[in-house]
């Protein structure tokens, strides 16, 4: 088990967008496994991997305790219906803005078997694919916010 250190808000480098995976090489698993690691530590629901400094297409979700989902080269390819609620990132800690997005989202994404795979989140889930593919693009969920929520 690694900790990653992770980049906060303000470092040049959460603004790049990161490279698809080409090839799920052993140094990809290694870096989902310590993503996961760090997400857990860091008591956070959603990790990209440029949040670590490494600029690839990489993301990992728990949104349900004990139900990580690992994200290679993820894209929205559906979704549905609108919700606002609470958002915040890991790189931003201690902050919370009011942000819109789909109830429903369906991502197509490929797992660390190299297998591609669906899966439709909706609420909290749907929130964080969205927010977490927007990291891959160099997007914050502060460009969305439609208001600050006061700590
Ligand atoms: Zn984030």
């Amino acid at each position: 088990m690694a900790l990653l250190k992770i980049l906060k808000f303000g470092d040049p480098l959460l603004r790049k967008t990161s490279r698809p995976v080409e090839e799920i090489t052993p140094r990809i698993l290694t870096l989902l496994d310590d993503m996961k690691d760090t997400m857990r530590a860091a008591e956070g629901c959603g990790l990209a991997a440029v949040q670590v400094g490494v600029l690839r297409r990489v993301a990992v979700i728990e949104v349900e305790e004990g139900k990580v989902i690992e994200l290679i080269n993820p894209k929205i390819i559906a979704y549905a219906g609108e919700q606002e609620d609470q958002e915040g990132c890991l790189s931003n800690p201690g902050n919370y803005g009011i942000t819109k997005r789909p109830k429903h989202v369906t991502v197509r994404a490929t797992d660390r078997h190299g297998k591609e795979f669906e899966i439709t989140g909706s609420d909290l889930l749907a929130r964080a694919i969205c927010h977490e593919c927007d990291h891959l693009d160099g997007k914050l969920y502060t460009d969305v916010q439609i208001r600050t929520v006061k700590p």
